[in-house]
């Protein structure tokens, strides 16, 4: 990892590295359940990534955090961003991106997006779409665009942290590979083709290298196939270790084998991350409000719930799990659950965690991607408050939802 923790940070930040007391003063200041995102560790996450991949273009993959404080720390340093949805794009550009320099990544686009995406581009000529259906180009050129074009690829080939994320051989995503180079000429000839993309899978660490790095080189190949292309985009999919004992991703050697993999191109690289940049510069504070000792576990319910973070009811997802009020107690195995009425609802069963007792603040790491973005007001709960901190300052970036803002849309 040496030369790559050049840029000013540690390859992973841990749990246990966040000031505890800091946490402790959070949660009572504005209350629990809280998002906490650190805005520094997210540019300092940016900048190794683009460090490790120096002659390449690194653009921030929004949906794993679209919140307002994240898209303009990382405008700040320099990242441009990827965006899926038309919600994404605005508030990408009212984040202060320059319209030309975003990318759309346009799945099953629904009516309002495409209309939303041509208007945009008719003021702002840079603007890249990318399509994965030729479906899509039906649709494009109905509302008289001939712009931009990037061709989504199906490698045939998915790989990441869990099936529902493996989207390299889901039909759902991207051109059929031997179709690619029939399309390409289509909008060549009816649009401005500039690039070719591929996201094969989500929370890929060193053991999923080698099956992502194959989607790769496959686009890659299609890449010399195709030829003329401004850029060759790899998409996002690089992983954090949500476990303790879990190595982060080694940045020179993944660089090193995503280069390989895409061999010789006359083209400039791509990538997306979105997970890698925000992962661990988020956490949640939630406070234990019951402890039940049971014959089989001591469950601890706290007030955060799936409505808060799904990703543990949604795919399975380990998030490491701490007391920050007494960190040092002995730990029990504790099953840790929040108030909705499923047993999807828990964070852990049975991890060991320094023996919570009412009223503790409790951590639940790697909340940074796809955590805010994924939460709910199931249960009727408004949603958390967020507390950004930057350069030693603490502010609120999102209020704490009332109820009237779960009920105001009703008529
Ligand atoms: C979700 C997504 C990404 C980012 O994926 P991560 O796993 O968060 O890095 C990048 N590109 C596209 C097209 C995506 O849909």
């Amino acid at each position: 990892m040496s030369n790559v923790e050049i840029a000013d940070s540690p390859a992973v930040r841990r749990l246990a590295d966040w000031d505890h007391a800091q946490l402790r003063e959070l949660a009572e200041e504005y209350g629990t359940p809280l998002y906490v995102t650190d805005l520094d560790r997210v540019g300092a996450n940016y900048r190794r990534f683009a460090a490790a991949f120096p002659d390449a273009h690194v653009m921030y993959a929004a949906k794993a955090h679209t919140g307002q404080s994240v898209l303009r720390a990382l405008l700040a340093a320099g990242a441009d961003i990827e965006c899926a949805a038309w919600g994404e794009l605005q508030r990408a550009i009212d984040a202060g991106a320059d319209p030309n320099t975003l990318q759309y990544t346009a799945v099953n686009p629904p009516a309002h997006d495409l209309d939303y995406a041509v208007d945009l581009a008719s003021d702002a000529p840079g603007l890249t779409i990318t399509i994965g259906a030729t479906d899509t180009l039906d649709r494009l050129a109905e509302r008289g665009y001939d712009g931009r074009i990037a061709i989504r690829i199906n490698p045939g080939i998915g790989t990441g942290h869990h099936e529902k994320v493996a989207t390299g051989n889901d039909a759902k995503f991207g051109i059929p590979y031997e179709q690619v180079p029939e399309v390409a000429d289509r909008v060549r000839d009816e649009f401005d083709l500039v690039g070719l993309h591929s996201h094969a899978g989500s929370g890929v660490l060193t053991d999923d290298l080698p099956d992502h790095c194959r989607a790769i080189e496959r686009v890659g190949e299609m890449a010399r196939r195709v030829g003329g292309l401004e850029f060759v985009d790899i998409g996002g999919g690089f992983g954090v270790p949500y476990r303790e004992d879990e190595p982060p991703l080694d940045l020179e050697q993944t660089a090193r084998m995503v280069r390989d993999a895409v061999g010789d191109i006359d083209a400039q690289l791509t990538l997306e991350p979105g997970r890698y940049i925000v992962a661990d510069a988020g956490l949640i504070l939630t406070r234990v409000n019951t402890i039940k000792p049971t014959p089989t576990a001591t469950v601890v319910g706290v007030d955060a719930s799936l409505a808060t973070l799904i990703r543990p009811a949604m795919f399975g997802s380990y998030h490491p799990v701490r007391n920050v009020t007494a960190p040092d107690r002995e730990p029990i195995p504790a099953t840790v659950g929040g108030p909705v009425c499923t047993s999807a609802d828990v964070f852990t069963t049975d991890r060991p965690i320094a023996r919570p007792e009412r009223r503790d603040i409790l951590a639940i790491g790697n909340a940074g991607s796809y955590g805010y973005e994924l939460a709910s007001q199931f249960h009727s709960q408004p949603r958390p408050a967020e507390v950004a901190l930057e350069s030693g300052d603490e502010r609120v970036v999102r209020r704490r939802e009332t109820l009237d803002d779960v009920t105001r849309v009703e008529q």
